[in-house]
C-alpha cells in the first residue's frame, strides 16, 4: 500500500519540499506519496486528526503553524521543546511525535560552509521570529563564545536572548539594536528575517563592513540574496538557506522512514525545483 506524507502550512503550493521528498522515496524504492496539503490557521485541530485518520505516517510543517501545532501533539521531543515550534511530526498507531529538525539542518548547513563554533567566536543572528529561534538556539548550545540577536522590534531580540539564556548556552546570548551591529565583529553573520525574498529587498548590515573570514548564511532560499552576492564580493565565503531545507528535509525522511536519506538525489531535486520556481 502507498504509504502517505505531506506538509501542511498556509499557503503551500510553492513549498520545494514535495519535489526533494518525492525524489527521495523513489530513490529509496519506498512507494509513497509526499503532498502539500493547505491548512489554515482555524482548521488545523481538525484537518491534522483527518490527516492522522487517513493514515498519514510524516508531516512536514511550515508557517504560520509550527508552534500552534506543537499542544495538539501526543509527545514532543526536545528539539520540539527547546525551540517551541514543530516542523515534523512522526505518526505510528495514530500517536504523534513532534521534532524540529531546522536547527540540526542549520548545523549541517554551516558545516558544509567549514564554519566550526569555538568559544572566541561571535556569531551574529538578524531576526527574532521562528527561524532566528531554531539558528539561535542551535549557535547557543554549540560553543560559540556569543550569540547576539539584532531584530527590527528590539522587544522580540531581548525575549529571545532572555529565553535563550535560560537554555543553558555554553556561551553569552545578547540582543543589540539592529542599527547598533557591527558587521566587523562577527565571524559569523546569519540572516533569519525575511529580508531579501523580494528581489528589491536591501541588505539588513552593510556588507562591505564584513570581515573577508566572516561567513555569511541566509536563510532565504527563493533566491541568491543582495546579501550573499555582497558577502561573496567581499570574498567571504556565503550561502543562500537551500542547504538548511535540504538538511531539514533529510532528518525528517530518517525519521519517518529510520533510513539514511539519499542527499544528492535530495539537493539535485531541490535544486531543480528552486530553478523552475524563480
Ligand atoms: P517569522 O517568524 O515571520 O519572522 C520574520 C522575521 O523577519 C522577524 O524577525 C521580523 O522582524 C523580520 N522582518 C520582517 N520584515 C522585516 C523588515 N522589513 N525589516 C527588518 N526585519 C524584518 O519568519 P520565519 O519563519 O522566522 O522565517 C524567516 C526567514 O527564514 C524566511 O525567509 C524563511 O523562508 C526562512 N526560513 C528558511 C528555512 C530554511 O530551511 N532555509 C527554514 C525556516 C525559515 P520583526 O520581529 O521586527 O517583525
Amino acid at each position: 500500500m502507498t504509504r502517505l506524507f505531506g506538509i501542511i502550512g498556509h499557503p503551500i503550493a510553492h513549498s520545494l519540499s514535495p519535489a526533494m521528498h518525492t525524489a527521495a522515496f523513489r530513490a529509496l524504492g519506498v512507494d509513497a506519496r509526499y503532498a502539500p496539503v493547505e491548512v489554515p490557521l482555524r482548521f488545523l485541530r481538525p484537518m491534522l486528526q483527518a490527516l492522522i485518520l487517513a493514515g498519514v505516517e510524516g508531516l512536514n510543517v511550515t508557517v504560520p503553524l509550527k508552534e500552534a501545532v506543537a499542544p495538539l501533539l501526543d509527545r514532543l521531543d526536545v528539539s520540539a521543546r527547546a525551540t517551541g515550534a514543530v516542523n515534523t511530526i512522526v505518526i505510528r498507531n495514530r500517536r504523534t511525535i513532534g521534532y524540529n529538525t531546522d536547527g540540526a539542518g542549520f548545523a549541517r548547513a554551516l558545516g558544509e560552509l567549514s564554519w566550526r563554533p569555538r568559544p572566541d567566536r561571535q556569531a551574529v543572528v538578524l531576526g527574532a521570529g521562528g527561524a532566528a529561534r531554531a539558528a539561535a538556539w542551535e549557535l547557543a548550545r554549540s560553543g560559540v563564545g556569543c550569540v547576539a540577536i539584532a531584530n527590527r522590534h528590539p522587544a522580540r531580540a531581548k525575549r529571545l536572548a532572555a529565553w535563550l539564556s535560560t537554555r543553558r548556552p555554553r556561551g553569552c546570548v545578547c540582543a543589540v539594536p539592529l542599527r547598533e551591529v557591527d558587521p566587523a565583529e562577527a565571524d559569523l553573520m546569519v540572516n533569519a528575517t525575511t529580508v531579501g525574498m523580494r528581489a528589491a529587498d536591501h541588505p539588513l548590515i552593510d556588507p562591505s563592513r564584513l570581515r573577508r573570514e566572516a561567513v555569511v548564511y541566509d536563510l532565504v532560499y527563493t533566491r541568491e540574496t543582495a546579501l550573499v552576492r555582497a558577502a561573496r564580493r567581499r570574498g567571504c565565503v556565503a550561502a543562500n538557506g537551500l542547504s538548511m531545507l535540504l538538511y531539514q528535509g533529510a532528518e525528517s525522511l530518517r525519521l519517518w522512514l529510520r533510513r539514511q536519506p539519499p542527499i544528492e538525489v535530495m539537493r539535485r531535486a531541490l535544486a531543480r525545483a528552486a530553478t523552475a520556481h524563480e
